[in-house]
């Protein structure tokens, strides 16, 4: 007995996978998952994670807040709450959501374990296998693996440095639905888009939001990185505009922390019985403790200026980044310039396969994450994404340089340059 328990700990045992549900042999390892162990060495320039840099956060503002919750509310911040989420922190939700344009009621928030919860939430009430999922080429990889583990078929629509191309999203209606398959959803992230960088501008979010709202598809508006523009506000928000065909998703992740695990579901009236339930069935409630720390720190702390101290560090990263790949980047790659958010998009040429090139970037002391990570289908292998959010601008330039290097040689040896 007891060896087989130690074998059952050890992962030997072969016949483990054959006692799996299905579904669990759709459940893999992101890519950037099996990076993290390497990246995070010390010695290693990571731009590989989209961790947030939390160097920014006054702890002591922070501590202040935990402290005088407990002290003063303790017993209902450790207790069990609704399903739904906490009636004042969805209030105050309602004014965050007020800065991108948007008048919600809180009654149709509901509030999540970090905005992942509500990609599976929204996932298991719409996909049924083989239903089709839009989303943009390329997309944030933590949704491509939701999306997959309910078997959806993920199909991507092109992107240009303006984000989802509308007609290129009429071309990928029209073409699925000759095939007969339903679309479930369009998932897209508008603002300083995850791998990309790149925001969708007002007249194009129009134009989708059209465009949907007449092939009655619901969108998917994921937006963590809105309020992290630095060089201007982002457009409103595409929920402001439609609320009756948007679902939207908003995080506390980046514009306070992702510790917290915080993040909302704005759905259209019709849908929010269903989230609500299957949110219950999953959690039973969103931890109190954490939504009424991030309520004290909106309700008593200047939230909007810690914001704009966020934007102003991620500013000089993304600088630092933006001029290092100019400096050290070969000819022949090109790369986005995101006006916010944590990440820039690299194009090589097609020759060059960057999940094979890892090996030699991290000989050189560098990771980054491979393209192919962002598409469900084996596309992007030319590509990778770089984030400036977590190193010093100094690592980020010695990074920088070191891959373009890596890059550069590789070009050489292949007779591209
Ligand atoms: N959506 C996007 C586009 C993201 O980049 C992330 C985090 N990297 C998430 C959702 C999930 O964020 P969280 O669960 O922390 O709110």
């Amino acid at each position: 007995m007891s060896n087989e328990i130690t074998r059952f700990r050890t992962g030997e045992d072969q016949q483990l996978p054959q006692r799996f549900a299905h579904r669990a042999e759709l459940m893999h390892a992101s890519e950037i998952r099996a990076l993290f162990a390497v990246a995070s060495r010390p010695e290693i320039v990571s731009l590989a994670g989209g961790m947030p840099n939390l160097s920014a956060l006054p702890m002591e503002m922070m501590a202040d807040v935990v402290e005088k919750l407990i002290k003063e509310n303790g017993a209902e911040a450790l207790q069990y709450g609704s399903g739904q989420g906490h009636p004042k922190l969805r209030e105050q939700i309602c004014d965050v959501m007020a800065l991108e344009g948007i008048r919600a009621h809180p009654d149709d928030i509901i509030v999540t374990t970090g905005s992942q919860q509500a990609l599976d939430l929204i996932s298991r009430i719409f996909i049924n296998p083989g239903d089709v999922v839009l989303v943009e080429a390329p997309s944030y990889v933590g949704a491509l693996g939701t999306f997959k583990q309910y078997e959806a078929n993920v199909v991507h629509v092109e992107m240009d440095e303006n984000g989802l191309v509308p007609d290129a999203l009429r071309a990928a209606i029209k073409a699925v639905r000759e095939t007969g398959q339903e679309i479930k959803f369009l998932y897209l992230i508008p603002n300083y888009q995850n791998p990309a960088g790149v925001l969708l501008p007002a007249d194009r979010r129009t134009e989708i939001l059209e465009i949907c709202a007449s092939e009655k598809i619901f969108i998917v508006e994921d937006n963590p990185y809105g309020l992290l523009g630095f060089d201007k506000p982002s457009p409103n928000a595409m929920r402001a505009q439609d609320s009756e065909n948007v679902i939207y998703l908003g995080s506390f992740s980046k514009t306070i922390a992702p510790g917290f695990r915080v993040g909302w579901a704005l759905v259209p009236q019709s849908l929010k019985e269903k989230l609500v339930i299957a949110a219950e069935s999953s959690i039973l409630c969103p931890s109190n403790f954490t939504q009424l720390s991030i309520s004290g720190y909106l309700a008593d702390q200047p939230w909007r200026d810690q914001i704009a101290s966020f934007c102003k560090l991620y500013k000089v990263r993304r600088d630092a980044m933006l001029e290092s790949l100019e400096a050290h980047f070969p000819e022949g790659a090109s790369w986005t310039k995101p006006g916010g958010g944590f990440y820039v998009w690299v194009t090589l040429p097609p020759e060059i396969d960057t999940t094979a090139l890892m090996p030699k970037a991290i000989v050189a002391k560098v990771a980054y994450v491979p393209g192919t990570a962002f598409y469900a289908d084996g596309f992007g292998s030319w590509s990778m994404r770089l984030s400036y959010c977590h190193p010093t601008p100094e690592r980020i330039r010695e990074g920088v340089k070191a891959l373009g290097g890596v890059i550069r040689t590789e070009m050489e040896n292949r007779a591209i340059i």
